[in-house]
């Protein structure tokens, strides 16, 4: 019993990665992103569910997620791909962790740091090839040369980073996919040749882009059931996944309003006609976002209904006159199915003007989570 909670399929998530698999293909492992709490469907349980299928890498942000992998059990390999300051050197390597580095100073200085600690760690390296954020932007040259000094440390890896993965107007993917190409080329005609090359988030693998596959691929929103919309000719999506998370929340009361009466702050929304309205307990400090005041959408007794007045912090307003039925302790749903019905996190981020990541990750700790099969 909670006010408001979320109900995670991690089957659902398991099936989302074999479907990923098999799009991947034999000899193209597939690193489930769970970075950000695994996009708030939990990282541990996720990790640990899908290390049980095969998964033998996983990818976090930042060294403390790792750590908290480590420390729930994880043993697979974790990637970690936000960069890293230096305070965070010595538990990337005290945790087993493998960083991406992006700058070949950054380079230089943890072969120092791992020549200091008498051990050879292992790295990713990431080409910044247009996405013009982390990365290096350094000639191939230059990268071979950093790459045969750092004699402490052993280069498993060379990633890019897509910029409009689902833009496909856009030219700028397959700049990015020959640029990284170009590097690797001219890395693996000196002899440098790291196993793993690795190039896509979800939104290339929903839409086939096999050449851009690599021998690895990094999904994290297809993972937990959604590809984003495509801009342009996309091809077909080539992967079913579906939404392994919905959101409820419990009615606290059900008032009548008259006409002309209003509704929460700023008196933003008036009854045009005697209504019902569901007074439901999420607001904004879970993670209701509060560009829905007065044009977001729930579910309720299995029809799809208006949200009314300001989100306010603790409390959502509903318009349930079509829902005689909804009584003060029913759960109305945020996200997810209904009866037929069905409003998800891409519905609510439409409607909210943002994207479905924000929605996901914006799922406050105030909202319990509960797992189910
Ligand atoms: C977050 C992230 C991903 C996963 O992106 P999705 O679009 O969620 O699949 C992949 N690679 C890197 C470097 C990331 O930061």
């Amino acid at each position: 019993m909670y006010r408001t909670w979320v109900e995670i399929s991690l089957s659902q998530i398991a099936a989302n990665y074999r479907a990923l698999c098999e799009v991947a293909g034999p000899g193209v492992a597939v690193v489930p992103v769970v970075k950000a709490d695994a996009y708030r469907h939990g990282a541990l349980p996720v990790a640990t569910r899908l290390q049980a299928e095969g998964a033998a890498w996983m990818a976090v942000s930042n060294s403390a997620e790792g750590v908290q992998l480590r420390l729930g059990g994880v043993s697979a390999g974790i990637l970690v791909m936000g960069d890293f300051a230096p305070f965070e050197r010595e538990s990337l390597a005290a945790a087993n962790l493998t960083p991406v580095i992006h700058s070949l100073t950054r380079l230089r200085e943890y072969d120092a740091f791992a020549r200091g600690r008498g051990a050879v760690l292992p790295y990713h390296l990431k080409i910044d090839t247009g996405m013009g954020r982390l990365g290096t932007r350094a000639s191939a040259s230059a990268i071979l040369e950093a790459i045969h000094g750092a004699s402490s440390l052993r280069l498993e890896g060379l990633m890019t980073h897509f910029a409009s993965p689902s833009d496909f107007a856009s030219s700028q993917t397959a700049g990015q996919v020959a640029a990284f190409e170009a590097v690797c080329g001219a890395l693996a005609a000196q002899g440098v040749r790291p196993p793993l090359l690795h190039l896509s988030s979800s939104a290339p693998v929903a839409f086939g882009l096999r050449h851009a596959f690599g021998s690895m691929v990094r999904p994290g929103l297809a993972l937990y059931g959604y590809v984003s919309p495509p801009v342009g000719p996309a091809p077909p999506v080539v992967v079913e996944v579906k939404p392994a998370l919905a959101w409820r929340a419990c009615v606290l009361e059900i008032k009548e309003l008259a006409p002309g009466d209003p509704i929460g702050y700023g008196a933003r929304w008036r009854a045009s006609r005697p209504s019902r309205i569901a007074v439901v307990a999420a607001g904004y400090a879970d993670g209701v976002p509060h560009s829905l005041s007065n044009r977001g959408h729930a579910l309720a007794a299995g029809r799809l209904v208006p949200l009314v007045g300001a989100v306010s912090m603790d409390l959502l307003t509903l318009e349930v006159t079509s829902c005689p039925e909804l009584c003060p302790g029913a759960a109305v749903t945020l996200i997810g199915q209904d009866g037929d019905a069905r409003y998800d996190a891409e519905d609510m981020a439409r409607e909210a003007g943002i994207i479905s990541y924000a929605v996901l990750c914006g799922i406050g700790h105030r909202v319990a989570r509960v797992y189910v099969d």
